[in-house]
Parts: structure tokens; sequence; C-alpha cells
């Protein structure tokens, strides 16, 4: 824990006001999301994502001050009050705040309350959304041939209140470009103002909300068509303003609306520790995953083969790693018996798909055998049969599991050994009611299977809702033939299937069928 003398000599906490750029949670700095990770209290308002408040560490308490609009959460200081309180516990805090913590957040009200509370504070500047959201949108706030200078307003003053310390002829003077963050609800007088004080109704303007996220919604216009054209298209807050000519150089740098998943919302329904990967691929390509854990991956329910197997190992002529989870329980449990990896030594190695084989190389094992076709068959045609007649195969995989590998061995004269190394259940703890909501109001695009047990586990999980209605329109994605039969088999359509299967090769479907005109 990071202490220090407060005022009165007495030992405080700090406070960090930590920048959590404007929506992508790839914009907080490196130093802000160490802070985040190191902290004993976490702050945050709703403009946080929700990516970067789950960086906190497992023992962090977090606090949610909320703020949108009027529905206040906490008076503001009420949520200075909380700081210096905590502060004062000793603890060490970080308070997440949008963009940037000085511009238009009212950091410097709150590092000015703990300065004269004597708590120490450190200031960790962010993205604001006033140049983030524009760059979003295909917009360079400055630009040689364009403006030289830009400045940053709030909207959200009334321009009609004799107080206003918004300069309207100054601004209107002003030949840069003009970036007003809270402005959607004064939308009408900011125009009406810049218009009356001399700026040209025709110059470029553009509104962009939810900057930088996968709701990203971007609205081109003119500054005095711009308060019809927001309310025609629905835009609220939170949104950027920005007047001025480099509005329109969107048409040729805009980019990341342009993405393939730009805005789909992706629901990711294998274990959630091998959604990591899948969740980064959807973000990176602009869509939004929602995580809904329908396996999770668990010991067997009985060691003792396997541990027979790890102590015969060099018996068998071939041993098969039909999946990833296989090869990484296989060898947890290696390990876990103090065995090591010459215990493997004498059978040769195969693997279904070449994440299992990428896998095993990692460990340093050569992998003899890669199947072509990325199912059990694939091994099976991959081998004659006199590899296959009088050998012996061991086949460490999950303890329900297809048995086309092992009957095919059989079949041929072969002995295939198969132990169980790990389990697929259904998770304990999960946010169903909080799918089946968004399932409800349509807010779900596309659901990715990777696995037979996916399928079984998502029908099992959502029984008793009227799946018809809750999946019309929403596109089902299949990693291979195995899982399109399974989901056919439970009546479900599937809309996509990977041509490679494996979770790339679903990706790369979905991907493409995002890339085709859709009608
Ligand atoms: N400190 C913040 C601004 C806080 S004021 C920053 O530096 O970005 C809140 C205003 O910021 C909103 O009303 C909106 O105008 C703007 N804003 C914040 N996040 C935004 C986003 N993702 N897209 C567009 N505007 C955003």
């Amino acid at each position: 824990m990071d202490t220090r003398y407060g005022k009165e000599g007495t030992t405080s906490g700090i406070v960090y006001l930590v920048g959590a750029g404007p929506g992508d949670p790839g914009l907080i700095t490196v130093k802000g999301l160490r802070k985040v990770q190191s902290a004993d209290v976490l702050v945050y308002d709703y403009l946080a994502a929700g990516e970067i408040v789950g960086q906190a560490s497992n023992h962090a308490e977090l606090i949610y001050v909320g703020k949108k609009g009027a529905r206040h959460t906490l008076e503001q200081a009420q949520i200075n009050t909380l700081l210096i309180q905590k502060a004062r516990e000793g603890k060490t805090i970080v308070r997440l705040k949008g963009g940037d913590p000085y511009v238009f957040g009212r950091g410097g009200e709150e590092a000015q309350d703990l300065r004269a509370a004597g708590v120490p504070f450190e200031i960790v500047p962010g993205v604001t959304s006033a140049v983030a959201a524009p760059a979003y949108a295909g917009i360079p706030v400055t630009h040689r041939d364009h403006a030289s200078m830009v400045t940053f307003v709030t909207g959200h003053e009334d321009p009609t209140k004799a107080t206003s310390s918004v300069d309207w002829s100054y601004l209107a003077a002003c030949p840069g470009t003009l970036v007003f963050l809270m402005g959607v609800k004064n939308l009408p007088t900011i125009s009406n103002s810049l218009i009356q004080h001399g700026k040209a109704p025709d110059l470029p303007a553009a509104l962009v909300r939810w900057g930088t996220t996968p709701r990203q919604v971007s609205l081109f216009s003119t500054l005095g068509d711009i308060p019809m054209d927001a309310v025609k298209k629905g835009i609220k807050a939170p949104a950027v303003l920005v007047v001025g000519s480099v509005a329109a150089l969107h048409t040729e740098l805009g980019w990341f609306e342009q993405k393939p998943l730009f805005g789909k919302r992706i629901l990711v329904t294998r274990g959630r520790e091998q959604s990591r990967k899948m969740a980064e691929f959807i973000t990176e390509q602009g869509g939004d995953p929602i995580l809904f854990p329908t396996i999770e991956i668990v010991a067997p329910n009985d060691f003792g083969p396997v541990d027979e197997a790890i102590k015969h190992a060099s018996t068998y002529d071939w041993i098969i790693f039909t999946s990833v989870n296989g090869v990484e329980r296989f060898f947890a449990r290696l390990f876990e018996l103090n065995a090591d990896i010459r215990s493997l030594w004498g059978p040769k190695i195969g693997a279904i798909g070449p994440i299992t084989a990428q896998t095993l190389t990692k460990l340093g094992l050569k992998v003899d055998l890669l199947a072509k076709q990325f199912i059990a068959e694939g091994v099976l045609d991959a081998l004659s049969d006199d590899a296959i007649r009088g050998k012996r195969f061991l086949i460490p995989r999950a303890e329900t599991a297809r048995e086309a590998l092992p009957e095919g061995l059989k079949a041929r004269g072969g002995e295939a050994h198969v132990v169980s190394v790990y389990r697929t259940v259904a998770p304990e703890r999960t946010n169903v009611a909080h799918i089946v909501d968004l399932l409800t109001h349509k807010a779900v695009d596309a659901i990715t299977f990777t696995s037979s047990s996916t399928v079984t586990h998502f029908k099992d999980m959502l029984k008793g809702e009227n799946l018809g209605k809750l999946l019309d329109g929403v596109r089902l994605a299949s990693i291979g033939p195995i899982t399109s039969e399974t989901l056919r088999k439970q009546g479900l359509p599937v809309d996509i299937e990977a041509e490679e299967y494996t979770v790339p090769g679903l990706l790369a479907a979905l991907r493409k069928f995002y890339s085709q005109p859709q009608c």
C-alpha cells in the first residue's frame, strides 16, 4: 500500500485521478492501468469501460458513483468526501474518470478538495473524448490546410444566461476547430449563437456519440442543419460536436465505422478462460463481445485411469490430443504427479487442429501427425491401415465426447484407450437474466458456438424461454460440421459455419459474413 503523511501528520493514503479514455478500454495509458490494478478502492462512473473496471484486483473495493444526466448516484461533494474518507483510512484510491480527468470532468475541483483536506493526490492524464471521438469518426481536430488551432468548449452552459462564461462572438471569430462537449441538449442554441455571431451556416459540423466504442454513431452535417439532423437521427448524450471544415474530412479519413464487425454485438458462449482471445479479436474488428460462458472446464470424476496412462505412457504407440483443453489438462496432471515430459518417451504424438498442435509445440513436443481435417475423422483419414492395426492409441480428452475416433481405430484393428482428463459442466454463476434481456431487446447480432457442448448447455440454460422468438434475427455461427449438426438437432438454424474448424476460422467466417452486403 502506498501511504504517505497527510497535512496533519497522520498516515494517509493517496488518490490517483486516472483518465480512463473515452470508451475504448484500450485507450487508458499504461500508467493508468497499473494504478487501476494496484488500487485498494476503485471509484468509477458510468462513462468508465467495464473492461477497465474488471482489471481491478479481487480484493479491491469497487464503488460506482454514477452520474448520468440528472440521475446522480452520489453528489459531487459526496464523491469528494468519500475520496477523503477512504484516503484517511490509509488506502490507495483510484478515481477513474472518463477521458482526461482535467478536461471538463470536475477533476480540478476534486483535486482542490483533496489538497484542502491534506490528502495526497496524483493525476494520470487520459485521452480526452474531445480528440478521440472525432479521430474515430475520421476527423483530425487540426490539419495544416484546415485548422491550426482547436478550442474545447463546454456546451452545458445556457448561452442565453447573463452570466455565461462562453464568449460567443470570440468563438464565432475563431478560425480553427471548435469542439463542444456536453452540448447535445443545447445544440439549437449553440448553432444559433455561432451563426448569429458570424459563423457560416454551411460550415461542416459533426456529432459523434459514444465515440471510440462499438456503439459509436456519427452524424455529418452543417452548422445550420445539425440541430434538426441530430433530432432526426436520435443523437443524445454523450456526444461531442465538432464545428469546422475538418469535419468534412471524414469522407476520406473514416476508418473505425468501416471495420467488418463494427457495431455487431456478438455473444461468446465458450468457457470464461477460453473467451479472452475471441473477445479481443471481436473488439479489434470493431465489434462488441458479450461473454456468456455456457461451459466450465473441471477435473474428471476420477483421475485413476489418467494416472495409470501417464505411468505407462511409453507403452503406447500414439497419443492423440483432440483439443487444447485435452493437452492442458493432461500435462497439468502429469506435472501434478511430479512426472516430467520424459515419461512420454516412445509414443508418437498426434493432434486435431493447429491450435492443439501449437499448444504441444510450446511444451517442446514435436507433433508427428496433424490431421488435415480438424475433426476426429481427419486422424483416421491420415493413418493407413498398417499404421493402425495392432497399435496402441492413448486418447486423453473430455469425459463426454464423440466416439468416432476410438471406434474408427478399433474398427481398423487398433487398440484405443480413452481417458478423460476433464469434464465440461454448466457454470455455477451465470448472467442468464442479462442475456435474456439483451436477446429480448434484439441487442444481439450473432452467437458463436465453439463446440457441441456450448450448444446443448446454451439451450439448457435458456430452458423455459421462447427460443424461437428470442433468436429471431440473430445469426448463429458454428465452428464446424459437428457443432452445426448439434445445432440442427436442437432445432436451431446455422447461418455461419467456419471453413477451417478452429476459433480463428470461426472468427474469419464471421468477418466474411459481415463483409458481404447485408439484406
Ligand atoms: N473528461 C471527459 C469529459 C467529461 S464531460 C473527457 O476528457 O472526455 C462529459 C462529456 O464528454 C459528454 O457529455 C460528452 O460530450 C463527452 N464524452 C465523453 N465520452 C464520450 C464519448 N465516448 N463519445 C463522445 N463524447 C463523449
